[in-house]
């Protein structure tokens, strides 16, 4: 096994919420199947006759998933919100799936890192124990679920054409993270700070810049790019019509939540997210509702400053940052294959989308100013694709990204939804 790095910033402990048992799909391999099945399910009056599997994936590529219940919820999750497989058998006999979330491990050389998902609130504020102290247990994880020859893996690319080595890739990544981790400064600027150097690191070629001059050129254009942030970030203009347009487009994909129910409802389904698109783009009108508890709210509303955030807030923001950056969990195999630039710029997007989220739940409440927890619940909503739902791997979103950056919206759009 591969040394395992932790996020020192990070605490977690599962507190039974249920979320993660009723929003994902989770994927069975034909041996979890086998073994479900051996434990005798059909026999319990509380699950009855109720298929425990159902078939999952394109034709080419059938394969097999848990079933669920009417409201979504898993098959095996009781009106308590505790897993049945894991209350009568152990939290062995679970699938990987369910005993891995919310943590995620990436390959990076000659170690492996640790990523935490979002999506779940007890990650989204801290809770728990501290994820340094879960070492023993993580390490079992780990040998179940990195495969052997991790460390063979090819570093990704900075961008297309510039490869490094794990080393110097992992130099970059560190720098960045210590950027995001500069407590002097407020977290939208830390991020404006990062993506200028990245933006530089996009067009830099490296054939000769490895090793200790790597590390001294992050130094040099760390100390060129920071005077071009400016101290007033209000003072940074919004972004252009083009920009908006793809902005809005982004956010919702970021909002939306594919139900069960939704999937199975076909082309019926398929318009009324074609109308949504439509009103997205137009950006006219109240924000169609993307998920259950969203309320129609003007698009202007959302346009409004909402004040000066809560330092919990902040926190959440910059740790959600830094663990994404420190766990590898933006670019490479954890995220669609796309190189250090590209996966940076999609991250940095995430902070306006999730701060774009929680003015529409605030307002969808008649409040102008965000609370901590529309924060939180924004983060959890935007995290649980992020990485995860295939559309973002797709050439479309892609694109959108690419072309928000070439434009120079991106920082734009972090410094608008930041006041
Ligand atoms: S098997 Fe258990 S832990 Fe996994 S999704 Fe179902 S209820 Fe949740």
């Amino acid at each position: 096994m591969l040394p395992l790095e932790l996020p020192t910033i990070q605490n977690w402990s599962c507190h039974n919420c249920g979320g993660c048992c009723r929003q994902h799909a989770i994927a069975v391999t034909p041996e979890e199947r086998r073994r479900i099945e051996m434990q005798g399910w059909t026999a319990d009056p509380a699950i009855g006759h109720r298929p425990l599997f159902v078939s999952s994936g394109p034709p080419w590529n059938r394969g097999c998933r848990l079933a669920h219940q009417s409201d979504g919820a898993c098959v095996f999750l009781d009106e308590q919100g505790l897993c049945r497989i894991h209350a009568k058998f152990g939290e062995a006999a679970k699938p990987l799936a369910c005993r891995v979330y919310p943590y995620a491990f990436h390959p990076a050389g000659r170690k492996i890192t640790l990523s935490l998902r979002f999506s779940c609130p007890s990650v989204v504020h801290n809770q728990g124990r501290p994820v340094i102290t879960q070492k023993p247990d993580l390490r079992e994880l780990e040998e179940l679920v990195v495969p052997a020859g991790a460390e063979k893996m090819r570093a990704p690319p900075v961008c297309p054409g510039q490869q490094l080595d794990w080393p110097d890739l992992l130099v970059i990544v560190q720098h960045l993270e210590a950027i995001l981790a500069l407590g002097d400064l407020p977290v939208a600027a830390r991020l404006l700070r990062a993506l200028a150097v990245v933006d530089l690191l996009g067009q830099s070629k490296f054939e000769k810049i490895r090793g200790p001059r790597l590390r001294e050129f992050l130094e040099i254009i760390t100390l060129a790019t920071a005077t071009e942030v400016p101290a007033d970030l209000l003072t940074i203009h919004e972004a252009g019509p083009a920009g908006r347009v793809q902005f809005r487009l982004l956010a919702a994909q970021y909002a939306r939540k594919d139900t069960f129910a939704e999937c199975d409802a076909g082309w019926r389904r398929r318009w009324s997210l074609f109308r949504a698109a439509v009103q997205f783009a137009k950006g006219r009108g109240n924000v169609p509702p993307l998920q259950p508890g969203f309320v129609p709210v003007p698009f202007a509303a959302l346009e409004q400053p909402f004040g000066p955030r809560s330092a919990e807030a902040d926190e959440m923001l910059a740790r959600y940052l830094r663990v994404k950056v420190q766990g590898l969990h933006f670019c490479g195999r954890a995220f669609y294959d796309v190189p250090l630039v590209e996966g940076f710029q999609s991250l940095a997007l995430i902070f306006p989308v999730v701060l774009w989220i929680a003015r529409w739940l605030a307002a969808g409440t008649g409040r102008t100013a965000l609370a901590v927890e529309d924060v939180a619940q924004a983060l959890a909503i935007a995290d649980h694709h992020h990485g995860y739902s295939p559309a973002f791997g797709q050439a479309s979103f892609r694109s959108r990204v690419c072309s928000l950056g070439k434009m120079g919206d991106i920082e734009r759009l972090i410094a608008w939804y930041d006041r």
